[in-house]
């Protein structure tokens, strides 16, 4: 059942910077909508979105500020999943006439292909990426999106009801989500650990926002929990559906992992619902990448994958930019680009995936973790480090509480923590960004800080 939107008033609410917005202004216009686009950011900040409006048909553009009928007068409003829950705009919207929706919520419900969702703290992208490499593999066309980044709003017209959608879906986008959306075929949660707590306000709401892919599915859909994280396991009573997860003979999450003897072997076993024990070979390399192939070889066999898919998909897949990924070896001395670590747990990750010694950048904005656990894993597992940005001071006290002797230091900007640790390096050894925090107190965004530190390996 396709929506008419002709003559529909619809405001975008946050342009931004990640392509939702443009995608829906441009699409909503196209169907014959009245488009307002309003962003508190002006036309300067907003200057890498805006050309991409260019050839579309948008009524008003009200940047620099919002105004209030732009909310009190509109059908529709799509909102940036950024915005924040106890945003002034929000609440105006909500007492307008308005139906409120995110990009994502536009695609879902015009989009005819049976959708994977993936959510989680850690490894939304890459378990995405690798259940379309083994859809791909298994002869399946199918659409990667969601907070993977781009928009398939504009690919809608050649997406039929045969093909798979694979979402990668954040919790700001599942906390807009409209009461009674009809959440993906297949339900995902890659792990649940504390993030994004100053949006979310608490842990439990942050997981109630991610719980609402499972909650919003049917008895006739399945659901991946990852068998390696305590919280998520605990959600099964919310399964509405098939636990695609189950195994046939109950393990603890600590049994499954024994399954995985070495973080870098890069075969695994994994355990199916009906092929347990099955071995698996990875290109990637990390004990947390063969959780994410768990996820996704499930999610996949869900789908009705064959095992021989799953094998040629989870082979085929060499990982994505800026998720540990090889930049360039100089005189020996190799370097990472982890730019997308924003949590400790993915820094940690890092840590336990290089098989060399390993000098690490980490450090950014403040979003109140606890850095005790990384700050071990650094004093346990690196030969040096150097912390930079808001959180540098707190991250050098607690190594140092860890381990007095250990060789850290503060500086301000991480071209400055490049230089401290490049400097001491010698040929053998690693060096990885993988900052463990977000980006946005000395850069755009994750991405514009791993083009820079690409800029930097590109230098030497
Ligand atoms: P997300 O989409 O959830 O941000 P990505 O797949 O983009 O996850 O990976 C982001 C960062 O997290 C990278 O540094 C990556 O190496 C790390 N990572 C990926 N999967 C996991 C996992 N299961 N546990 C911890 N860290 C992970």
């Amino acid at each position: 059942m396709s929506i008419d939107y002709r003559g529909l008033r619809a405001t975008i609410l946050g342009l931004g910077h990640f392509g939702g917005g443009t995608a829906a202004a441009r699409w909503l216009a196209h169907r014959g909508a009245r488009v307002t686009v309003t962003d508190l950011a002006d036309e300067n900040a907003l200057a890498d979105s805006l050309p991409l409006l260019a050839d579309a048909p948008i009524a008003e553009l009200h940047l620099g500020g919002h105004c209030e009928e732009d909310f009190l007068n509109a059908d529709l409003v799509v909102v940036n999943p950024a915005v924040r829950p106890d945003s002034p705009w929000l609440a105006l919207a909500r007492r307008g006439p308005a139906r409120l929706c995110t990009e994502l919520e536009l695609f879902m419900e015009n989009c005819p292909a049976r959708i994977i969702g993936v959510t989680g703290s850690n490894g939304k992208s890459t378990t995405a990426a690798m259940i379309a490499a083994i859809l791909t593999a298994a002869g399946r066309r199918n659409y990667l999106g969601g907070n993977i980044g781009g928009s398939l709003l504009d690919r809608l017209s050649e997406i039929g009801s045969e093909d798979w959608g694979v979402l990668e879906i954040s919790s700001f986008q599942l906390w807009h989500f409209s009461a009674g959306v009809k959440m993906p075929t297949v339900a995902v949660v890659t792990g649940c650990t504390p993030n994004h707590l100053d949006w979310h306000g608490t842990f439990s709401d942050y997981a109630a926002a991610k719980q609402r892919i499972l909650v919003g599915q049917t008895s006739s859909d399945a659901a991946v929990l990852s068998p390696f994280d305590a919280e998520v396991a605990s959600w099964r009573p919310l399964v509405r559906g098939r636990l695609a997860t189950e195994p046939r003979t109950p393990h603890t999450p600590c049994e499954v992992m024994r399954l995985e003897p070495h973080a870098n072997e890069k075969s695994m076993k994994i355990a199916l619902p009906h092929a347990e024990h099955e071995e698996y070979e990875l290109s990637v390399p990390g004990r947390h990448n063969r959780m994410n192939a768990t996820c996704a070889a499930s999610a996949a066999s869900a789908a009705s994958c064959d095992m021989e898919a799953i094998r040629l998909g989870l082979q085929s897949f060499r990982g994505l930019p800026q998720r540990l990924e090889w930049m360039a070896t100089v005189e020996g001395r190799m370097f990472y680009n982890d730019s997308t670590a924003t949590t400790p747990e993915s820094t940690i990750a890092a840590l336990e995936s290089l098989d060399s010694p390993v000098w690490l950048l980490a450090g950014g904005k403040d979003k109140g973790f606890d850095f005790r656990p990384l700050a071990a894993e650094i004093a346990g597992r690196a030969r040096g480090a150097a912390f930079f940005g808001t959180v540098r001071s707190e991250l050098l006290a607690r190594v140092a509480a860890a381990d007095p002797d250990f060789c850290c230091a503060a500086v301000e900007t991480m071209d400055e923590a490049f230089e401290w640790c490049r400097s001491r390096m010698r040929p053998g050894d690693s060096l990885v960004l993988s900052p463990g925090c977000a980006s946005t107190d000395q850069f755009r965004n994750f991405r514009h800080r791993g083009e820079r530190f690409a800029e930097l390996v590109r230098r030497l």
